[in-house]
């Protein structure tokens, strides 16, 4: 279970009335059950049921189960796309160990306004599933063009373009190993030639196909953080 909340020996961790509801009401545990906690900073906790009620309860922590395990400095950037597909976007991400995921408005961009309180559930909810001890930050959609003027200059970017063959991975894979990085996904109606050329022109960018098919926006991000766990990640 998430929880905002400092996780340490002996620390009692209040409930608030969604998460009651899903130990008590739901998984129907009583006092003294245990619950394995994390809050993204301290790892996973075991904890014990202290007080069952409807509307709240208190867990208190035993034992440290799982140290944090930071993931790789890598960023997911993508488009916004429709609702679910854009959930799903991040939902992967987090489960596929993105440290940061970004949403980038593009020129193509349909204007889908994002919730960015929504798609950081999300990234708890995926977080909770895969039994991570880190949760990564959904960031407030930014303009691509400004994300570029800002660009990090160690941050390697894997720039994956239906435009171009080949994949310029496995070179960068050797000189760029400890490097961070962030990979770009763009939208249903792609980079417009503008922002091809200004994304080609980056200094730290790779482009990268991934094969021979034009993907959906959401199936390139799950090919391309494939692609890279298996070129970069540990
Ligand atoms: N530009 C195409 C169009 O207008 O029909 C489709 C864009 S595709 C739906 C959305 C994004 O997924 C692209 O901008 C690119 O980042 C990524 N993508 C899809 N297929 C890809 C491929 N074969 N190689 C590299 N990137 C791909």
């Amino acid at each position: 279970l998430y929880v905002e909340h400092p996780l340490g020996a002996g620390q009692t961790v209040p409930l608030d009335r969604d998460q009651a509801h899903y130990l008590f009401g739901v998984m129907r545990l009583a006092a003294g059950a245990a619950v394995a906690l994390f809050n993204g900073k301290d790892g996973e906790w075991l904890a014990e049921v202290a007080e069952a009620g409807k509307r709240g309860g208190t867990l208190v922590c035993q034992e440290q189960t799982k140290p944090l395990q930071l993931p790789p400095d890598l960023w997911l950037m993508f488009a916004p796309i429709k609702k679910a597909r854009t959930d799903f976007i991040v939902e992967k991400a987090a489960e596929m160990g993105a440290a940061r995921i970004l949403p980038v408005q593009t020129e193509f961009t349909n204007s889908e306004r994002i919730r960015q309180d929504r798609l950081q559930a999300h990234a708890v909810e995926a977080a909770e599933q895969c039994g991570g001890t880190y949760v990564p930050e959904v960031a407030d959609l930014q303009k691509l063009p400004r994300v570029l003027d800002q660009w990090p200059a160690g941050r390697q970017l894997m720039f994956c373009d239906e435009a171009e063959v080949g994949n310029a991975l496995q070179l960068a894979a050797q000189t760029q190993k400890d490097a961070p990085w962030a990979i770009l996904i763009g939208p249903e109606g792609g980079f417009s030639e503008a922002e091809r050329k200004r994304l080609h022109a980056l200094p730290q960018s790779h482009v990268v196909s991934l094969g021979p098919r034009i993907l959906r926006a959401d199936t390139a991000a799950v090919a391309a953080m494939t692609l890279w766990q298996q070129a970069l990640g540990d």
